[in-house]
């Protein structure tokens, strides 16, 4: 199976690095049209320049490729919105948008300032929430459309110091619940992606220069390119390292009834271990799938229909 993005139009935030960088030159070999958008700040989301975003086009560009430069921040919609327009105006289109942009500002949360915490999530759950709002309407449109939004370990698992990012970052995750459920019907697919690569955001963080050595970028956008093409799944969390690819899912486990003289906090405690059973747990799929579960727990346990 060869997956082309031939006629295609991309946008990639934050593709001046890393894994962003990896993201766009492949989609570009591949053939589609990339709005490379990256606002050129440090790590930790200071200063700015298009120079990064430039410096990619180019190397798009000689490869043969097509690409346009942007210096949106994923943090101002108007200059999201600006980015799109300019994307439809040149090229048409908007098929795939990869909420790629993010920065770190981490400390324990005792310690941790409240504007580096409203920053994190701005530029993760905002950002990508800012993007994804201004190609909603031309995807649904299309009756197509592919959307990746990159969450994190440390969002699925928890990171000591990085309570701003955790929550950025499994923010976009139920983001991209709600999304499945609205876009399906217009051909529109979200995802995520939970990355593991030695980019300058890790360099630090993983020191071990031999595994830095196999968390390449490409091995991460192997799984992008997955989540962007045709065949696409819809609402899957897609782990990828060092060319390693695993799924995360939240399950809920089947649980029990407690009849209502029994409802009390001592029983719930008291019943953990057989609430937390993991025979016949699932995945759910929409909220209210879980109240009818519970609506039918208790009618089975009240003898109710
Ligand atoms: P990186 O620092 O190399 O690249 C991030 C890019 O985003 C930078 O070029 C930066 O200028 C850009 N950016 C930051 N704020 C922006 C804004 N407001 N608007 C536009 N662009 C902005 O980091 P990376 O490792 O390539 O990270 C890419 C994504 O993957 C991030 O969302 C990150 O949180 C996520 N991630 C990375 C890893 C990893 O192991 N590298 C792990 C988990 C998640």
């Amino acid at each position: 199976m060869s997956i082309s993005f031939e006629g295609k139009v991309a946008i990639v935030t934050g593709a001046g690095n890393g894994l962003g960088r990896s993201h766009a030159l492949e989609l570009a070999r591949r053939g589609a049209k990339v709005v490379v958008n990256d606002l050129g700040g440090g790590r930790d989301g200071s200063g700015g320049s298009l120079t990064a975003a430039e410096t990619v086009v180019a190397e798009i560009e000689a490869a043969g490729g097509e690409a346009m430069a942007n210096g949106a921040n994923v943090t101002d919609y108007q200059q999201v919105q600006d980015m799109v327009k300019a994307a439809a105006e040149r090229w048409g289109r908007v098929d795939i948008l990869v909420n790629n942009a993010g920065i770190l500002r981490d400390k324990s949360f005792a310690k941790a300032p409240m504007d580096d915490f409203n920053l994190v999530v701005n530029v993760h759950l905002m950002g990508s929430v800012n993007c994804t709002k201004a190609v909603w309407d031309i995807m649904r449109e299309q009756q197509y459309g592919r959307i990746v939004m990159t969450t994190s370990s440390s969002g699925l698992y928890g990171n000591f110091g990085q309570s701003n990012y955790g929550a950025a970052k499994t923010g976009v995750v139920g983001f991209m619940n709600t999304l499945c459920l609205e876009g399906e019907k217009y051909g529109i697919k979200v995802n995520c992606l939970s990355p593991t690569a030695a980019t300058r955001m890790t360099e630090d963080i993983i020191p071990d220069p031999k595994a830095l050595e196999l968390l390449t970028p490409e091995s991460v956008t192997a799984g992008l390119i997955a989540l962007v093409a045709d065949d696409a799944p819809n609402r899957f969390i897609l782990c990828a390292g060092a060319g390693a690819y695993a799924k995360a899912r939240i399950l809920e486990t089947e649980g029990i009834y407690l009849p209502p003289e029994q409802q009390t906090a001592e029983n719930v405690l008291a019943n953990l271990d057989a609430i937390s059973d993991e025979r016949g747990q699932q995945e759910v799929v929409g909220g209210l799938n879980q109240t009818v579960k519970f609506i039918q727990k208790a009618a089975e346990g009240t003898g109710v229909k």
